[in-house]
């Protein structure tokens, strides 16, 4: 890609990004929900409204721009950016180094105000995102994520419970034996946007699982089930043993 192609690419790719945000925006009603938190070990953005999740996104940290505004720094390339929150930015990278486009292929690029909104265009161009945000970051700068996939919150999460460690979270249900021993292979669906804690069991009761293929009046009730708060369901789902 020449010079030329590649400032044609970015200006389209900026102009993609504003009608995905006015989608995301409306889609998901962004407006109405007055806070955000973002959890980039779980590389994920929530929208809250009265302490209750509304929307989650997916998200990979696209770069961040410094205190000054004269540097933009790749996700890939920055320390303070979890593996999860950046693992598909390897993709934008791969990209600028076909095409030899050097901004995309180096770790930082000289900034000016609009070069963190570009360069963001073009990681969700090529990653195929839902839109982007822009947030400050800890330390000074600003962060810029792409929604990689966005859903609204699960039901679930309209319900609390009260944990004595976490407070006021999220009902979530694991079977006895994980609760008493999380470091074993943990049987769920993949956590996701809409459904981040998925019912859990383990290996003796993937074996009843199994029996009937689903949960039913059958075996259901030889599952024991235990609620935890999400808090401490992501605390333990950091233990589990690939299966
Ligand atoms: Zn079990
Ligand atoms: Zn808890």
């Amino acid at each position: 890609m020449t010079s030329q192609e590649f400032e044609h690419y970015r200006h389209e790719a900026v102009h993609a990004l504003t009608d995905l945000n006015e989608q995301a925006e409306n889609g998901f009603r962004l407006a109405e929900w007055p806070r955000w938190s973002y959890d980039l070990e779980a590389a994920s953005l929530v929208f809250v409204r009265d302490n209750v999740p509304r929307v989650i996104a997916a998200i990979q940290v696209a770069g961040s721009t410094d205190a000054e505004g004269k540097t933009w720094r790749w996700g890939w390339a920055d320390a303070a950016v979890p593996h999860k929150a950046a693992e598909r930015m390897d993709e934008v990278r791969a990209f600028g180094e076909r095409e030899a486009i050097p901004e995309l292929a180096g770790g930082t690029v000289p900034a000016d105000e609009n070069t963190g909104w570009e360069m963001t265009a073009i990681a969700a161009r090529i990653l195929e995102g839902r839109g982007a945000f822009r947030c400050a970051r800890p330390g000074g700068g600003l962060y810029y994520f792409v929604y990689t996939a966005m859903a609204f919150a699960p039901e679930a999460a309209s319900a609390t419970v009260e944990c004595p460690a976490h407070g006021r979270g999220f009902p979530t249900y694991l079977c006895e034996h994980l609760v008493a021993d999380a470091a074993q292979p943990w049987y769920s669906d993949e956590p996701a946007p809409a459904n981040p804690w998925p019912d859990a069991w383990c290996r003796l009761c993937d074996a009843i699982y199994l029996e009937e293929g689903e949960w039913n009046e059958r075996n259901g009730p030889r599952l024991r089930v235990k609620v935890l708060c999400h808090r401490c369901y992501e605390a333990k789902r950091k233990l589990a043993v690939p299966i």
